[in-house]
């Protein structure tokens, strides 16, 4: 039913960034948009990170950016192909391992989460592609092989900005590779939205607010929009037919390609006990020594039963009560399954008592940069009433309590594809990344205007009207609004920089 993709992921270090310099350059200017992703020495202090107020939690993520550093940079670049369907790419994946200059705080969870996902620290300090943070020193960022001309060919290129869960990786972005971090918010979204004036989008937004998915942390929305997708490709249905093509690589370039294998969804024979933790966030606190299966595909099918039988006790519900539908019903919308609900009301209970453990621990599983994992799904809210005011799993992260069904460790098997699924992480994160983005363009699309034609004309002007500079916000209602507000004023660093990258004040 679905198929199997191969992904290649060109690998960039300092020893073949000049040689690979140009074809990237060329990858980003034609690119129809652009999906990041980074991984990060460290984060802080997590807690303030998921602060209540967005001001304090931008403080927090200030001072992480200020102190840390962006150890590997991932870059998709999606050009779709105007001979082909519509919804066709061509994508083309860059892993960089970067080398931050300067001093910076590396945190041990954090390595040792790396380590375990296959992150190769002798790699980057022996080959990683050096940078400065903050200001241009002599200002020569607009010239040169640097990492810092790199991105401010990314800006010159204006298009569309894709990333998933991304505030942490715009502002950590903005700091390694643009200017110093303003000290206020307001003036970050100021610099941003006129950095990317094609729009910046969140995929986590989108997998929450428009897709609906029962989760929303990357792997699982990834591989839900693709079995969806093939589905809808097989059936022939009028659903999304998002189809991507990757380059042939050949000559000294194919030796610098890693291919990642990212199979069909299948079910999983045996396994059936799934960590309910992961199931919903994504991470889990016994990482690669959990007992329960983190299969996102055996998940993804358990989910689709659930909701199943889930919508027939709604439909006997609403036959009862008389009451009309919502009206958005879309083949991937529906609430989350009562497992999950459940999961959420033990975070609430357990949070007080396991503080410290999860100080100690939040940090390491799930992702290096408090990625998906850590926010609750909810999709109930309308029926349930937890909407936004729920405690944030991501700062309670304690045992499950699901010891019941003790099972042997994990196969070797089991064990290797969780270790092999962090190679080259930011690049394969970026290429997901951009997968779900393409995928709820072509489905919101459809949705929106039937006749094709028109849709594809316009879709060059702003991708998703309704997501677009909407980055999400755990544990929010409401996204960060990516805008200049009439009170807010660009930071100077930025107005000197735009002058360099564009040649021109603002
Ligand atoms: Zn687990």
């Amino acid at each position: 039913m679905s198929s199997s993709i191969v992904v290649p992921v060109i690998d960039v270090h300092s020893n073949n960034f000049k040689e690979l310099w140009p074809a990237m350059v060329v990858a980003i200017k034609t690119s129809s948009f652009i999906a990041l992703d980074t991984e990060l020495s460290g984060l802080g202090n997590r807690k303030s990170l998921l602060a209540e107020s967005i001001e304090d939690r931008y403080k927090a993520i200030w001072h992480a950016a200020r102190s840390r550093s962006i150890l590997s940079l991932g870059i998709a670049c999606y050009k779709k192909l105007d001979q082909k369907p519509p919804d066709s790419y061509l994508v083309q994946v860059y892993n960089l391992t970067l080398l931050c200059s300067e001093e910076y705080i590396i945190e041990p969870q954090s390595v040792q989460f790396l380590v375990q996902h296959g992150f190769d620290f002798n790699k980057q300090y022996g080959c990683g592609i050096p940078y400065c943070k903050g200001n241009n020193k002599g200002g020569s960022d607009d010239r040169g092989v640097h990492i810092r001309t790199l991105f401010t060919e990314l800006l010159r290129a204006r298009k569309a900005l894709v990333l998933h869960n991304g505030l942490i990786d715009m502002a950590f972005l903005y700091q390694s590779f643009y200017a110093h971090l303003p000290e206020r918010l307001t003036t970050f979204t100021a610099d941003l939205s006129e950095m990317f004036p094609a729009g910046i989008y969140d995929t986590k937004y989108v997998t929450e607010f428009e897709l609906r998915l029962t989760a929303s942390y990357l792997e699982y929305a990834y591989k839900k929009c693709k079995l969806e997708n093939s589905r809808s490709v097989t059936s022939g249905s009028a659903g999304p037919h998002v189809h991507l093509e990757f380059c042939q690589y050949a000559g000294d370039l194919s030796t610098y390609i890693d291919y990642r294998e990212c199979p069909a969804v299948t079910s999983t024979e045996g396994q059936t006990d799934v960590c309910q933790r992961f199931s919903a966030f994504g991470w889990c606190p016994n990482g690669t020594k959990c007992p329960l299966s983190h299969d996102t595909d055996l998940i993804i099918l358990q989910d689709e039963k659930c909701k199943n039988d889930k919508r027939k006790r709604r439909k006997r519900l609403r036959d009862k009560k008389g009451a009309s539908d919502t009206g958005k019903d879309c083949s991937v919308s529906d609430g989350a399954p009562t497992n999950k609900m459940a999961n959420m009301e033990e975070d609430k209970e357990e949070a007080a008592g396991d503080q410290k453990e999860a100080d100690e621990k939040s940090c390491t599983d799930g992702n290096s940069h408090m990625d998906d994992g850590r926010d609750m799904k909810n999709d109930d809210e309308e029926e349930n009433g937890v909407g936004e005011d729920k405690t944030n799993p991501g700062d309670s992260a304690v045992s499950v309590g699901e010891g019941t069904g003790i099972r042997s460790t994990e196969s070797n098997a089991e064990a290797r594809k969780k270790a092999d699924a962090g190679t080259h992480r930011a690049g394969f994160d970026a290429y997901m990344t951009g997968y779900i983005f393409a995928y709820a363009c072509a489905l919101i699309k459809k949705e929106a205007e039937p006749g094709p034609e028109g849709a594809d004309a316009q879709s060059e002007e702003s991708w998703l009207p309704v997501c677009i500079n909407k980055i999400y916000l755990s544990g929010k209602a409401a996204p960060l609004n990516v805008v200049k507000s009439t009170f807010a004023k660009s930071s100077k660093a930025h107005v000197q920089k735009m002058e360099m990258v564009w040649g021109q004040k603002m």
